[in-house]
């Protein structure tokens, strides 16, 4: 690189860093950088433009437009070569402007004159906040010194936007971080809260944009990424002490092989030759992969982009000593804002939290599913709020429809509150039948059961009204630890389950692991199809130490109590038999070791593949018990993704073909007389669990909130009326039954949506 060009950006980066530090006006600033930037790159025209709102690009500062045209010109997002910058986010270099594609000319701007075209994105952690253009008359293109150079113009600016470096009277942009947004995701958990932004990772703030002296900040550079390299390592040996060849090891190699990269090393120092401090050089690295992760759609490619990003945010607190401890304390009605979470953090966090609000995540994530235990609204999928979210801003979160407020207008405050004081006032409803057993409006009784799976949904029990817990989820006590429990620490666990269920049914489910469920410390299975492929009751199987060794801790938990085991993802009979086997020989153990022996052992399964409804009649007389797993049965029935967002809604649980194959499934365990229940995800969604009902499902278990809700509109319909409204939908061809239940529900006085 040409020392020259590089002293000359420096020199450059060292007259914008003091345009900082004056006192002056945003558009006065904005003005002169457009002055100071076309001088230094030996052009006659420079110009910022900056995004009105997310679709509009204004002309906001110009040196050698017209000066008449700033404020006025503006083009839509992918309009002209500027727009094209926007859209793209890549760099357009061009000779002859005029004749390049997309070229759209504009009057009042005098452009026409300009020949050669170069615009870089002015963006910041995949945000993009505008263009930055340098135009002059001759026609050449510029060299990838010069390119390098604008963009390392445009890194600052950016930074200096996030700063408010350009805010004030009719200056060209608003104050960041202080409108109101609208983030719209997906429901998690449902439920409202209200409260005060906490950030699980709070952002970094860069302050020290430009560099005295490269060599300088060239040793802080390689100081920090040492200090990470050892960094890396020592969490690498950990990790391999405890956790054998899981996930997270992959995901620390990934960061090692980041920690070592030669080109990731190199652009940075490059950064720093520029001008730029060791931090913004890290920041603007971080940026450029925040961009590429916005664009691929590879999901193993837009992971190592994550961790490149994860890196770089500890590369950043190395060098500006900012930790996670910011000094700032939580608030008292926090609302956790993350880009994702495990579930073992979300654990530490507790009930504290009045909600979350993830900007990944998906609904069956583990995170997901202790959100729910622990009741607090989340909202996955939610864009950027990472970005935007501020430590301390008032936030909203509305888990039902899958929206959070951020820094909500007084409007949206009002419509909230009456919102909550609505939901208030069903609570006090549920609470007063929560003793009343629940029988239908034409005296069919209906049982319902919660699920659960952590210590923290216990207290559930006791407030909801749950007659039993029909499935507890044993692997969530497995998927929060990061070594495998040991069998008295299980069996300690589910004493205290049924210590707290105080003789009330609890239906445990051996550990259901596979397909989404990977254990931090259990060789992952690269598996094409991990939802058909070695999971839950398969596992147990085929390697049987851990199955033994639950069953075992859940014989010494019961201690002469009665105990009731489920077997997840039985497809055919011989996996019940052998599964049963496996109890009989756990219970002759003991007998011989002397334990006591449950006073009676009841053995179920989970019918959640299409294929055990048509098993024997032999395994429906043999099997004590048949609980429907929704959630899979459906992803099986319909070969549609329950973790894919696209499909994952695309068939509708009162779909015609759904429920006539339930109704298949009731019908065989009457001819046996075999108990059912349901007990995926639909049992606690009123309108559904209304139709299970209907067709003959009378036990339901559902997470505890949703007990309050499904037993109301349980308790004053009459489920015959509902069924022969599914029937006569049916007999006439309709292929989703939801209308007429629907229609049936509002004729009856329902307010229903
Ligand atoms: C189900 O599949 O419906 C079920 C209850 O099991 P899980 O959601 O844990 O897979
Ligand atoms: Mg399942």
């Amino acid at each position: 690189m040409a020392d020259g060009l590089e002293s000359e950006s420096r020199k450059l980066l060292g007259r914008l860093r003091d345009t900082m530090a004056e006192q002056a006006a945003g558009q006065e600033r904005l003005d002169k950088i457009t002055h100071l930037t076309a001088d230094s790159m030996g052009t006659e025209v420079c110009s910022i433009y900056l995004f009105r709102d997310s679709e509009t690009l204004e002309l906001c500062a110009t040196q050698g437009l017209k000066p008449e045209a700033v404020h006025e010109t503006r083009m839509k997002l992918g309009e002209g070569l500027v727009g094209r910058v926007a859209r793209t986010g890549k760099t357009v270099n061009a000779a002859d402007a005029p004749a390049a594609p997309g070229f759209r000319y504009m009057p009042e701007t005098g452009e026409e004159i300009y020949s050669s075209f170069l615009g870089v994105p002015i963006q910041r952690l995949g945000e993009k906040l505008g263009v930055l253009v340098v135009q002059s008359k001759q026609a050449r293109e510029f060299t990838a010194d010069e390119i390098y150079a604008l963009e390392v113009v445009a890194m600052v600016l950016a930074e200096m936007t996030e700063l408010g470096a350009f805010v004030g009277e009719g200056a060209a942009l608003s104050r960041r971080h202080v409108q109101p947004v609208m983030f719209r995701g997906t429901t998690g958990q449902e439920g409202t809260a209200m409260g005060h932004v906490w950030l699980h990772e709070p952002r970094v703030v860069v302050t020290n944009l430009v560099g005295d002296d490269p060599e300088t900040e060239r040793a802080r550079l390689l100081k920090a990424v040492d200090d990470l390299r050892v960094s890396v390592d020592q969490m690498l040996e950990g990790a391999s002490g405890v956790a054998g060849e899981g996930d997270q090891m992959q995901v620390l190699e990934a960061y090692r092989m980041f920690a070592n990269s030669k080109g990731w090393l190199r652009r940075m120092e490059t950064d720093i030759d520029r001008g730029l401090s060791a931090e913004a050089a890290v920041e603007k690295e971080q940026s450029q992969a925040r961009n590429r992760m916005n664009q691929v759609a590879d999901a193993y490619l837009r992971e190592r982009l994550h961790d490149l990003d994860d890196l770089s945010n500890r590369l950043l607190r190395i060098l500006t000593g900012q930790g996670r401890e910011t000094g700032s304390a939580m608030p008292d009605d926090p609302i956790l804002i993350a880009r994702n979470i495990g579930p073992g953090e979300l654990l530490d966090y507790g009930r504290s939290l009045k909600g979350i609000v993830l900007e990944e995540g998906s609904v069956g994530s583990h995170a997901a599913i202790v959100a729910r235990a622990l009741a607090i609204p989340l909202v996955i999928h939610a864009g950027r709020i990472t970005n935007e979210a501020l430590n301390g801003d008032h936030i909203m979160v509305d888990g039902d429809q899958g929206i959070a407020h951020l820094r909500p207008d007084d409007t949206v405050v009002a419509a909230f509150r009456d919102k909550i004081a609505m939901q208030a006032q069903a609570q006090e409803r549920y609470a007063s039948i929560r003793d009343t057993a629940c029988v239908s409006a034409d005296g069919s009784r209906i049982e319902l059961l919660m699920n659960a799976g952590l210590m923290a949904d216990l207290p559930s029990l006791q407030n909801s009204g749950a007659e039993g817990v029909g499935l507890f989820r044993t692997e969530l006590q497995f998927l929060v630890r990061n070594q495998m429990p040991r069998r008295t620490e299980l069996a300690n666990i589910y004493a205290r389950v049924l210590d707290a269920a105080g003789g009330k049914r609890v239906v445990f489910r051996t550990l259901d692991i596979g397909s989404d469920k990977v254990l931090p410390y259990m060789k992952p299975q690269d598996e094409p199809n991990p939802a058909l492929g070695w999971r839950a009751i398969r596992v147990g199987l085929d390697k049987p130490g851990v199955l033994r060794m639950q069953l075992q801790a859940l014989i010494r938990a019961a201690s002469g109590r009665p105990l009731v085991v489920m077997f997840p993802f039985v497809a055919q009979y011989s996996e019940f038999s052998d599964a049963r086997a496996e109890m009989d020989k756990a219970l002759a153990r003991e007998r011989r070791l002397g334990h006591p022996i449950p006073e009676t052992v009841e053995i179920g399964a989970m019918l959640e593949t299409p294929s055990l409804a048509y098993a024997s009649s032999r395994f429906f007389s043999e099997v004590q018990f048949l609980s429907i797993g929704g959630n899979d049965l459906k992803q099986f029935f319909f070969a549609a993704d329950r973790e894919n967002e696209r499909v994952r809604r695309r068939y509708d649980t009162l779909n015609a073909s759904f429920l006539t194959f339930l109704e298949i499934i009731v019908q065989r365990c009457a001819e046996s007389g075999t108990r059912l229940s349901f007990c995926g995800e639909d049992a606690g969604r009123p309108v559904e669990a209304l139709c299970l009902a209907a067709i003959g499902i009378h036990t339901l278990s559902m997470r505890p909130a949703s007990i309050g809700p499904v037993k109301s509109i349980l308790m004053r319909t009459n489920l015959a009326e509902v069924k022969a409204t599914l029937y006569a939908a049916r007999e006439r061809g309709e292929q989703n039954l939801r209308g007429a239940v629907m229609d049936y529900l509002r004729d009856n006085g329902w307010a229903v949506a």
